[in-house]
């Protein structure tokens, strides 16, 4: 016999957990699965960058207060390029600003809050399969840490279940999505050592990117263009260093011990249908970006108000119109962000083959955003977020 709720939730990320918190605040019930561990959940190293959009969601919905009192303000980055640092002063020129709040510190106030508001979440359980899904009650089909069958028929299906979870299928079926791959990856570094700048530094250099990112006094995080084959392991760590070294010039980075290494591939993508029926994708499920405009967790995140405003009106008040116009708003956001991000990642990143034109262009293209007025404040607008609609 199967369990009943109204709103089952396929994946305890950023977008599944903040969506059943959202909805348990106007009184929707909802039922939160999870393939991984509690504690897999809270220390997986990903994201870094929140939106100001975003910060004030967590903060003002009551989700977590130490993103303000732990996590760092940024009003700024750095491009830099042919040896030079350029600022973007996002205070001047768009008001707004970023926070550095790594994500598993966001899953962590998002997990205590949901458990200590008794919320039913369940980690170990992964779904199999979304079944009846062009029906008004759409069941999922899963595993539990035992081993056992759990059956969860719902009101609504959310698939929250990152870029390789089970349901973007059931939605999408064969129509699959927009896609695009890139002929670069990046080598993701954490060490323990002072940070080398206050700000991030987004650095074009003819060996390649890098990005020089902090994550606290004692640890920071770096990255830089690798080839998506690379072997992480396949680097001592005196190469690693040298080669982040030579893609800032200019700026001279503190060393120390490198504890976790990793090699991150790029891909866009886009579902060409975010609901079928009953059963509806957000966050990655939906999309994936480069990591190079630091959209991915942010985009989650205005998916699920969208998706939480329409669901308490769908299951509070009967009014199916802002769930029927969910995909089409969500889109509007998602393909701003694609652009953003496939911009910062082409105009930072060289690619394998690039002639001396290429490379020349790249660095006017950078002029033209660092030397305008208007150029800094497309960036910083984009970078720190656009408006999120309600
Ligand atoms: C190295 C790196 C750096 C990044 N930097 C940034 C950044 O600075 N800013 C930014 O905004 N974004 C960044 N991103 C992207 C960001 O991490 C993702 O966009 C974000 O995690 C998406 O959240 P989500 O909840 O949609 O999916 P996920 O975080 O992927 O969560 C999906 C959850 O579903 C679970 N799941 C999967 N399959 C199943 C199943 N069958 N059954 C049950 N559960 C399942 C998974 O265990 C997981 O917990 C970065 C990503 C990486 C990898």
């Amino acid at each position: 016999m199967g369990e009943r709720t109204r709103v089952a939730i396929v994946g305890a990320g950023p977008a599944g957990l903040l969506l059943s918190h959202l909805l348990d605040r106007v009184g929707v019930d909802s039922i939160v699965i999870d393939a991984r561990t509690r504690e897999q959940i809270e220390t997986t190293i990903r994201a870094g960058i929140l939106e100001q959009g975003t910060v004030e969601v967590l903060h003002d919905t009551g989700a977590s207060d130490r993103v303000l009192t732990v996590g760092g303000r940024h009003d700024g980055i750095e491009l830099r390029f042919d040896g030079e640092g350029h600022r973007i002063d996002f205070a001047a020129s768009v008001g707004r600003a970023v926070w550095l709040y790594p994500q598993h510190e966001v899953l962590k106030d998002l997990v205590a809050a949901r458990l200590s508001a008794g919320q039913d979440l369940r980690f170990g359980v992964t779904a199999e399969a979304v079944e009846d899904v062009d029906s008004d009650r759409p069941r999922v089909l899963a595993t539990g840490p035992e081993g056992e069958r759990i059956e969860i028929e719902a009101d609504v299906v959310v698939g929250a279940d990152g870029s390789r979870g089970v349901t973007r299928a059931a939605v999408t079926g064969a129509h699959g999505g927009f896609f695009r791959e890139y002929p670069f990856a990046w080598f993701g570094v954490l060490c323990e050592a002072a940070p080398s700048a206050h700000e991030l530094i987004y650095s074009n250099s003819p060996e390649g990117f890098a990005l020089i990112s902090q994550r606290s006094a004692t640890v920071q995080r770096m990255y830089f263009q690798c080839d998506p084959e690379a072997d992480p392991d396949a680097y001592s760590e005196r190469e690693l260093w040298d080669i982040l070294q030579a893609r800032v010039p200019g700026t001279t980075l503190n060393e120390g011990p490198i504890f976790q290494r990793d090699v991150l591939r790029f891909r866009s993508f886009v579902a060409h249908r975010l609901r079928r029926g009953r059963t509806v994708l957000v966050g990655d499920a939906a999309h994936t970006v480069p990591p190079t405009g630091a959209k991915g967790m942010n985009l989650a995140v205005a998916d699920v108000l969208l998706l939480a405003d329409a669901l308490e009106a769908l299951l509070r008040r009967g009014d199916e119109s802002g769930f029927d116009a969910y995909a089409e708003r969500a889109l509007g956001r998602i393909w701003k962000a694609q652009h953003f991000s496939w911009w910062m990642t082409n105009m930072l990143h060289v690619a394998p083959g690039a002639s001396d034109f290429d490379r020349r262009r790249q660095v006017g293209e950078l002029r033209s955003v660092v030397e305008s007025e208007h150029g800094r404040a497309f960036l910083a607008e984009a970078y720190t977020g656009w408006p999120l609609a309600r």
